[in-house]
Formats: C-alpha cells, structure tokens, sequence
C-alpha cells in the first residue's frame, strides 16, 4: 500500500489516496472487507478517465492493473475471459493474431476492461454496435457486502445496467466474459472526405454513416465564418483477406503497435495558444484529401493514433486540461450549431474535436443516448472557460441532452439530475448494494452521486 496523489489524464485536482495493488482475488476480497474507512473505497484501471472519477481523496484506491490474466479465449465463439485490470492494449495484442477484435474501442488503448464496463464506454462504431455493455456477456462484481456475484444482463438485469456506467460505485469487477468481433486482416479500409463546414458534415453523417461500421469527424474549432465547422470525416471497416495485396496475405494478422516518440516533460507554458492551434488545424485540414476511398490503415493508426505519443497530456503544462463531451438528440442540430458557434466565438483552442453519431443507448448512467456527440480537448488554463462551459451545460439540457462522466471534472452537481432522468432509479439500486455506501469517490463526492 502507498500514500500517492493520484489525477485523471487532464492532471487537474490531484488527490492523495492509499493505493492497494490487490495480488490475487482473495486480496481483493480482503481489502473490501477491511477498507470500511470514511472515506470509502474504489478501484482503478489506467487511470484514463480525464476528470477524477478514479480518485478517492484520503481514502482506499484498488489499483486493479495488477489483476490483468487472460484466462481463456475461445476461437469458435468468439468469446474471451479476462480479470478486469487487463488493458485493451494487451487484449488486443493477444487477439489480433487470432483474428479477433474487440467490439469497442476508445480512442485509446491504454484503458483496462474494468474501466471500460464502468464508463460503458463508446467508439467510432456506436451508430451499428452500441457501447461497451453490449459485448460483455457476463461479469464477476466484488459487492461492497463482500459477495462475489456473476452478472449478466439477462439473469439480473439491474445489476448489470447499474454497473455498466455506473463509474465504479456499485463495487469491483473483477472479471468478465466478452463477445468479439472476427477480423480476416489487422488492417482497416478508409474512406476520407473533407466537408466545408458544420451542415455539410452533419448532411454527409446522416446520409451516410450507416453504411459504415465506424465513422468519426475531426472538426476545425478555429475556423469561423463560412467555413465554422469545417471537418475530416472519416469511415471505414476491417479489411477482408481477399482485399490485401497477395503479398501481405500470409501476415494479414501481424499486430505490434508501438509508441513513437514521448512528449517532452517540459513545454514553454502557453504553447498551446490560438496560433499554434490554428496553424495545426489548417495544416491537419489541409493535409487530409478531398475524398479518397478504401485507403488501408493499421489498427494503431485508425483507432489509437494518440497512443503513438507517449504522455501527451503533458503538453497542456501544470495546469492540465479537460475534455468536454456532449451528446443532444437527433432533431437538436440546432443546438449543436449554437453550440460550436458559442465554441468558435470564444476561440476556444482545441485540436482535439472530434463529432460522432451514437445509435441507441443503455439507460441509468450510461452515457451515450441516439443523437451527436462532440468531444473536445481545451486547456484548463484558458481564460473565461468556467462560464463558457457551464453556458454549454445549460443549451445541452434545454436540447435534452448530456455530458460524459468519465470526461468531466466541473460539472455542477445540480445539473446531474437533469441530464441523467434516471439517476433515481440507480441510486436506488445501488443502495441495495451498498447500503453502507463504501464505494465512493472523488467524482461521486463533487457531483453528490451517492
Ligand atoms: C486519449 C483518450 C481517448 C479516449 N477515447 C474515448 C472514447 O473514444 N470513448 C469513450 O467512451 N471513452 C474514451 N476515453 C475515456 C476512457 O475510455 C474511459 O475513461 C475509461 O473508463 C478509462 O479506463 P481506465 O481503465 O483508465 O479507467 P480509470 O480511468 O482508471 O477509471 C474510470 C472509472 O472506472 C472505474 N473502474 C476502473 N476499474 C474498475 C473495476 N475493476 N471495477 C469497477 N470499477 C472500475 C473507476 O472507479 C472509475 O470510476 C478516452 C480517454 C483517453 C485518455
């Protein structure tokens, strides 16, 4: 066990924490028995969350990276059962070669399964396969009463919906069983288009998205004037065998991803101003072709290419950043524009923006819900963005919509109830589970979750 100050992957609000790095099951269990401090417990994955969902300040952190066994892959069925702190990246590295692939993936590797049942997190392929929820079969839940219960959707539904987005408060996930998806090749086929402004790329989104298994756009949020919102779309799917070149056939499943360059400790403060940015974006916009179909990618590039650099979120300095993501309902493209307008205006330097469209969601806590969803990286030191924000926050609910936990580290807590109509009903199903309310957090604590 030791004291640590522990962030998310914005590094702002450090807190200190007693982190446990459980050796076996049996540990675990242990430590959720004797942990009955109050200031509670949680478990932890990589710690990717960018506010401060994985922190307890004074209390008891589960780091379950060191519970991260691969127990059994079935081929035939497309199936693997893994501890809940193994990482996607080693998932990944173990299934590729099998021709496997995991039905959802962020935009970064480095995130544990644990973490991602917890956040129900989403990738680029929402619109077709829904959140990660959707491809967990069953799962072993540590209860704070120190039951260990297989969960499945099906056999205790509210359970299970209670947990999946439930930001690690209904206790530790220990294990899970998860549904794959077969690929013939580690490659992706992907068509890019550029579109001119924020109607243009909602247009090309709506009329063609479905046709695709993922689809993103980057957005230039410097760009004003006729060409606001101006964007990158991309889409693509797995590459079939019969498309690779013969010469590639017998490797199509080599995978070995790999960091290329690590960002420096140190950066003149305030590099990341508007200048910067707007040279970053022209060039990125730019540099992108007009259209071009069927190009191949690696998976490292296509779905994880921040993981190419090391610690990147060093870049933002001391003061660190965060990440603001909404979704509003299809029908609410209005909001949407007033929206990026709002963000324009202020010239907000973000070159991480990226909009997606999100197919069905899952209730209680779950993030994602049918309608488009912006994400954005601003640095936390820019001036006037409190107010800014909680601007946004108010059109985001009068449009019916919602921001992610797992981004959030401002949100005010009377906004909670607003945005998630079902907040009730999981408080009350996580009292059931934790009636003497140990699983806490940082998060649970700033937003008055529990
Ligand atoms: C570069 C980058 C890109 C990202 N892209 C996306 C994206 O495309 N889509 C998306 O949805 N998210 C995205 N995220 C967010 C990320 O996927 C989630 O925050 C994810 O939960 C991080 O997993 P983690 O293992 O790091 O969990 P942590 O950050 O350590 O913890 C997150 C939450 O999970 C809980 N938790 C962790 N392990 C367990 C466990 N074993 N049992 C119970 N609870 C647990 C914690 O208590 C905490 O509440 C991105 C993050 C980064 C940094």
């Amino acid at each position: 066990m030791n004291e640590i100050l522990l962030t998310g992957w914005g590094r702002t609000t450090p807190t200190r924490s007693r982190v446990h790095l459980p050796a076996d099951t049996d540990a675990t269990l242990r430590l959720m028995a004797d942990g009955n401090g109050s200031r509670g417990l949680l478990a932890r994955g990589l710690g990717r969350a960018y506010g401060d969902a994985a922190q307890n300040a004074g209390g008891d952190v589960l780091d379950m990276t060191s519970l991260a066994g691969i127990h059994a892959v079935d081929v035939d069925a497309a199936t693997v059962d893994v501890d809940a702190g193994v990482s996607l990246d080693t998932l990944l590295r173990h299934l590729v070669p099998l021709g496997l692939f995991v039905t959802v993936s962020p935009g970064t590797r480095y995130v544990t399964v644990g973490g991602a049942l917890a956040c129900d997190i989403h990738g680029k392929n929402h619109h077709r396969e829904g959140s990660f929820a959707r491809s967990v079969l069953s799962f072993d839940l540590l209860t704070p009463d120190g039951e260990v219960r297989t969960v499945t959707a099906d056999a205790d539904p509210e359970v299970f919906w209670a947990t999946a987005g439930g930001m690690g408060l209904t206790g530790v996930v220990l294990r899970a069983t998860l549904k794959l998806l077969r690929i013939e090749t580690a490659m992706v086929s992907v068509d890019t288009e550029r579109a001119g402004d924020l109607d243009d790329v909602m247009a090309r989104m709506e009329a063609r998205d479905d046709d695709y298994r993922y689809s993103v756009a980057w957005i230039d949020l410097l760009a004003s004037g006729a060409a606001m919102g101006r964007s990158v779309l991309t889409r693509g799917d797995h590459t079939p065998l019969a498309d690779l070149p013969e010469g590639k056939r017998a490797n199509a499943l080599d995978y070995g991803p790999k960091a290329l360059l690590s960002a420096p400790a140190f950066l003149p403060p305030g590099l990341l101003n508007r200048l910067t940015v707007r040279a970053f974006n022209e060039l990125w916009f730019r540099k992108a072709p007009v259209s071009q179909i069927g190009h191949p990618e690696s998976i490292a590039t296509f779905f994880h290419p921040l993981d190419m650099i090391g610690d990147w979120n060093r870049i933002y300095g001391r003061a660190g950043f965060l990440q603001y993501q909404f979704v509003v309902p299809f029908g609410q493209e209005g909001a949407m524009r007033q929206i990026v307008e709002e963000l324009v205006r202020h010239q907000c330097p973000s070159f991480l923006a990226v909009l997606k469209r999100f197919g069905p969601g899952n209730g209680l806590l779950s993030f994602p819900s049918p309608g488009w969803t912006l994400a954005l990286d601003i640095p936390a030191a820019m001036g006037g963005l409190g107010p800014l924000l909680a601007r946004l926050d108010e059109r985001v609910v009068d449009a019916g919509g919602r921001i992610y936990l797992a981004k959030d580290s401002r949100l005010a807590p009377h906004m909670v109830p607003r945005m998630y109509p079902e907040l009730d009903r999981w408080r009350e199903l996580r009292e059931r589970l934790d009636p003497k309310r140990r699983m806490t957090s940082d998060l649970a604590r700033r937003l008055q979750l529990l």
